[in-house]
């Protein structure tokens, strides 16, 4: 039987000597903390790492959390790519080592105590991803410039909890109760998280909005306010807080890790297990929208949320102005959009490790094949995103032609959802658009447009016989989410198993590239 798994950490209390590992970190710059400081100096915690009642790390061992938190950060990465790993200690020499065993078990030893315990990978791999998660909350909430902090922000990550079962211990409250602004900080990641789970389960925007937009309430008030309101029982007062956002905001300010956010997370499973090959070979997302036209979340939001995914790049592709349903850019707020992102990419680029925010467009495929957006833009923009949106049932010929003269436009570099068809989901279905695929692929090959491949649930676009036929034809490709709100944005692996499926190699898909590649590929 495989054994069930506590892992967790506790502050010190008060009068314990380690308390003067946070105390004197609270004084200092965070952004001027040093990663070795990190790792040996400060923010020690009493371990707890036990399976089935034998302890792997001696209760109540003190070791730094950022430390901790790395080590087994990169464990859990080395262990779900299916290697073997190690844990190591700052302050002494013991070694723990995690062996595959039989299946998917992994065997924990320890380098100089006599320790043999068996858990199961999915079990393990969830557990660790709890603790570096937790983690970087109790951190974040303790002292909220750490967020900034290079080392700090390593820890941040949304990726997928895999089949967790690790029971988290965290017990007990910070000396002292939490400051009110480090409060209001767990609260307002805490609502994002359950955001983020609540899209990546396919959850309409809108009702995930009520997260998102509770989470931006509190974020604008002064902290003593919150609390105030808290103490009075009036947070509900506030736009967008009802009981269910309010009960997340209580117990994050806590210092807890909120009911629901656990129960999501133990629920998140893995997407798929097909196509995490071609996953991991990318390198951004080139079809995403933003609250600028019909997406859920700010700019920024989305761009935190691809660099947590493991992106070095995204383009943002807000739709063009014909798209008024999809509250479409405007001239005049296409041209914002840019000074926008440029500041953004100013600001977060140090902050996110050299991420970088590319200037995009989902272009309207209009009628006669010509585009809904003028040249002068389109020539300032980084990547065009190309799509069909009306006339979906246009016959086959003059569909074909209007396709062809899109794809052939110099300034177009990928054809979204060539199809337009819908398999499930809100909007209903709808059946494929009618084109001669031969000539539509052949075009996207001499003109050097990449045909993308749709990682929507709902769309799956293109068709696997369509994608083989365009692989036959030797194009290009482009993996993309089309995400609406941050949690979408770990979609990405549908259409990659969809590519895996139908023979796409990594080379050909664009996404695979960096950016300064494609960038020369999309101006060329
Ligand atoms: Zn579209
Ligand atoms: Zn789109």
């Amino acid at each position: 039987m495989l054994g069930m798994i506590r892992l967790g950490f506790e502050l010190p209390g008060v009068g314990v000597s380690w308390r003067k590992t946070w105390d004197r970190a609270l004084g200092l710059e965070p952004m001027e903390l040093a990663e070795v400081d990190l790792c040996c100096k400060y923010f020690a915690v009493a371990m707890e790492f036990e399976v089935e009642g034998v302890d792997v790390v001696r209760k109540g061992r003190f070791v730094t959390l950022v430390d901790m938190a790395l080590g087994i950060q990169y464990a859990g990465q080395r262990i779900a790519a299916g290697e073997d790993a190690s844990i190591g200690f700052t302050e002494h020499e013991e070694f723990l080592h995690f062996r595959r065993g039989t299946g998917d078990q992994i065997v924990v030893t320890s380098s100089v105590r006599p320790l043999v315990a068996v858990v199961g990978e999915g079990e393990l791999v969830g557990a660790f991803r709890l603790f570096v998660r937790d983690a970087y909350l109790r951190l974040v909430a303790e002292h909220p410039g750490l967020a900034a902090n290079p080392t700090v922000a390593c820890l941040r990550s949304r990726a997928r909890v895999k089949k967790p079962g690790g029971a988290l211990v965290w017990r007990g409250r910070h000396y002292g109760g939490m400051s009110d602004s480090a409060g209001v900080a767990a609260a307002v990641e805490a609502l994002r998280q359950i955001g983020y789970y609540l899209e990546r389960d396919r959850q309409p925007t809108h009702r995930v909005k009520a997260y998102r937009r509770a989470a931006d309430t509190i974020e604008g008030l002064p902290a003593a306010e919150v609390r105030a309101r808290r103490r009075a029982g009036t947070l509900t007062e506030l736009p967008g807080i009802g009981p269910k956002t309010e009960a997340v905001i209580l117990e994050a300010m806590d210092g807890a890790t909120p009911s629901y956010l656990t129960k999501l997370e133990s629920a998140a499973g893995e997407l798929t297990t097909a196509g995490t090959g071609m996953r991991a070979e990318l390198k951004a997302d080139l079809h995403l929208h933003s609250d600028w036209s019909d997406g859920g979340s700010p700019i920024e939001e989305m761009a935190r949320t691809a660099a947590a995914l493991g992106h070095k790049y995204m383009a943002l592709t807000d739709h063009s102005p014909r798209l008024t349903v999809a509250n479409g850019l405007s001239r005049e707020r296409r041209l914002q959009q840019l000074e926008v992102v440029a500041e953004l990419n100013k600001k977060l680029g140090d902050e996110l490790d050299g991420f970088t925010i590319l200037n995009g467009i989902e272009v309207d495929i209009l009628d006669d094949g010509s585009l809904d957006c003028d040249l002068e833009i389109l020539a300032r923009l980084d990547l065009v995103v190309a799509s069909v949106h009306s006339k979906l049932r246009m016959a086959s010929e003059p569909m074909t032609e209007r396709m062809v003269r899109a794809i052939a436009n110099p300034h177009v570099d990928v054809l979204g959802h060539c199809t337009g068809r819908l398999i499930t989901g809100e909007r209903g279905t709808r059946p494929e658009s009618e084109f001669d695929a031969e000539i539509v692929f052949e075009a996207c090959k001499q003109f050097g447009t990449a045909v993308e491949i749709n990682s929507r649930p709902e769309r799956l676009d293109p068709p696997k016989r369509l994608l083989s036929m365009a692989v036959e034809t030797g194009c290009n490709f482009s993996i993309d989410t089309d995400a609406h709100a941050p949690g979408q944005l770990d979609w990405q692996v549908y259409g990659c198993e969809r590519a895996e499926e139908c023979g796409v190699t990594p080379d050909v898909v664009i996404n695979t590239w960096d950016s300064s590649k494609l960038l020369e590929w999309a101006a060329s």
